[in-house]
């Protein structure tokens, strides 16, 4: 497993409570919400960027968004922002894909 914190919460080393799971992603409180509601929806397949992702990967990257969707729907937000931050200097610090939904 590469020493990546995400793939540990993934894996529950790292308990960190799942508010949703599927065969292809998770998604899990984060720890320094920036709003009431600020999930992040991880990919169980440990891909450092969205730079990274390739063709094959293309519909993985559409269900995270879709998973967001969902999640919204669920959380009965009626805005939110879902945001990929993309390399250092696009602001990512955790090198495992994930996408921000945030909202209230
Ligand atoms: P990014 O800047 O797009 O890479 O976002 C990384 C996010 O992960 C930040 O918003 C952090 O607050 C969040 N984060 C870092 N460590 C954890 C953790 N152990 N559990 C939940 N969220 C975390
Ligand atoms: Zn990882």
């Amino acid at each position: 497993m590469p020493d990546c914190i995400f793939c540990k919460i993934i894996a529950q080393t790292i308990p960190s409570p799942l508010i949703y799971e599927d065969e292809k992603c998770v998604a899990f409180a984060d720890i320094h919400p920036k709003d009431k509601t600020h999930l992040l929806i991880v990919p169980r397949e440990h891909i450092p960027t969205v730079a990274d992702a390739n063709g094959e990967q293309e519909p993985l990257l559409g269900h995270l968004i879709t998973t967001g969707k969902k999640l919204a729907q669920m959380l009965n937000l009626s805005g939110y922002k879902l945001q990929f931050n993309v390399g250092k200097e696009g602001g990512q610090e955790v090198f495992h894909i994930h996408l921000h939904l945030i909202g209230h």
